[in-house]
């Protein structure tokens, strides 16, 4: 058999080594982001876009090649591995990882990740700015929030997927270069000490925030398992904070996480598993689907990860059990008959939900 790798003189990389060859060079961008901060926002907020589009593309590479490409239907193969084609851009990246692969990625860090394409887009075309013009005096401060936000979504997912199971070692390294960046942040975290004090002295928790982490999430009061909690040093942590009763029947400790971070894999009080099903079915207070009320029962789906019917009744609000956005509605869409949590478009019948195509679809064609 001939080298597939090689063809007319031209060395062509293979899928995998493609693969590997997109994830290092992320990294590489990502640490040279982050060293390169202090002395140019410019540069570090582009180099810390190109990284999160690199990673996010290697995972889509994962699915098939061709959908890298700007037009995966007039895929050729040979250009695509010499390098020599039009590729997806971040945004089409985003959007087939989520309709084509199926991946959830939560609505926070697809904000994030969306939010730091725009920054990049906004320092490369404006060629008067300067290497550390930023918008306002805070605007340091504000990078660094932006980038301890897309690093943190970068790391969750990085974590769960399999595909970069042997990159460990790199998620921890830039974790640590990462804490720097907390340098940025103290003058914020100090002027928000009084107020984080006064809300202790009522009797209210402060919790760490998953993003900045600092001591600095206010938890407001608890309504049944669910209470409001952001952080009041950066902007990106707006969620909440979940309360369960361990599963396990001697124990019953209250297991306590955030919307962001998910539960614990174990009751940390008890070592007891801890799975998705057992919190979703602590939450979950809608009646036990019965041969009698099967046909009125609604599966909802959440548009916010993508989870397919993942939203349950809590008391009088619905939450997602995979990112746990909470709403107080749902909306049944008049096409797939499916909820969808918060609501669905206007004229669901001709456009649909997130989940399915509505009539409109069937009659589009190309
Ligand atoms: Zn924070
Ligand atoms: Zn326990
Ligand atoms: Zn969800
Ligand atoms: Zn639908």
């Amino acid at each position: 058999m001939t080298n597939p790798k090689v063809s007319g003189g031209a060395a062509f990389l293979s899928e995998d080594e493609l693969f590997e060859a997109l994830t290092r060079s992320a990294f590489e961008f990502l640490a040279r982001a982050i060293d390169e901060f202090a002395e140019s926002a410019k540069f570090s907020t582009i180099h810390f876009a190109i990284a999160v589009e690199l990673f996010l593309k290697a995972r889509l590479m994962r699915e098939h090649w061709s959908l890298l490409l700007d037009k995966p239907d007039q895929a050729d193969k040979a250009a695509f591995f010499r390098g020599d084609a039009k590729t997806a851009t971040p945004e089409q990246t985003m959007e087939r990882l989520r309709r084509v692969a199926l991946v959830t990625m939560p609505q926070p860090s697809r904000e994030i990740f969306g939010l730091i394409a725009a920054h990049r887009n906004k320092m490369v075309h404006f060629a008067h700015a300067g290497e550390n013009d930023t918008d306002g005096p805070n605007g340091v401060q504000r990078i660094a929030e932006e980038q301890c936000a897309g690093w943190l979504a970068l790391r969750t997912l990085l974590t769960e997927w399999p595909e970069f199971a042997d990159f460990q070692a790199d998620i921890w390294r830039i974790s640590v270069q990462m804490e720097g960046h907390r340098t940025y942040l103290e003058k914020a975290f100090a002027a928000k000490a009084a107020e984080l004090q006064s809300h202790r002295d009522a009797g209210g928790r402060v919790i760490q925030c998953p993003s900045c982490r600092f001591e600095s999430v206010k938890v407001e009061e608890r309504i049944d398992a669910i209470a409001e909690a952001s952080c009041v040093v950066c902007r990106f942590f707006r969620g909440s904070e979940i309360t369960v009763d361990c599963p396990n029947d001697d124990c019953r400790a209250a297991i306590r996480f955030t919307s962001y971070d998910g539960p614990p894999s174990e009751c940390p009080t008890c070592d007891e598993a801890l799975s998705k099903g057992d919190v979703a079915a602590a939450l979950d207070t809608g009646d036990a689907i019965t041969k009698d009320n099967y046909f009125d029962h609604v599966p909802i789906n959440c548009p916010h990860c993508g989870g397919y019917h993942t939203a349950i009744e809590h008391h009088d609000r619905y939450i997602c059990s995979e990112c746990f956005t909470v709403d107080e509605t749902y909306g049944i869409c008049g096409y797939c008959s499916e909820g969808q949590l918060g609501g669905v478009p206007e004229h669901s019948s001709l456009v649909g939900c997130e989940f399915c195509e509505g009539s409109a679809g069937r009659y589009e064609d190309d």
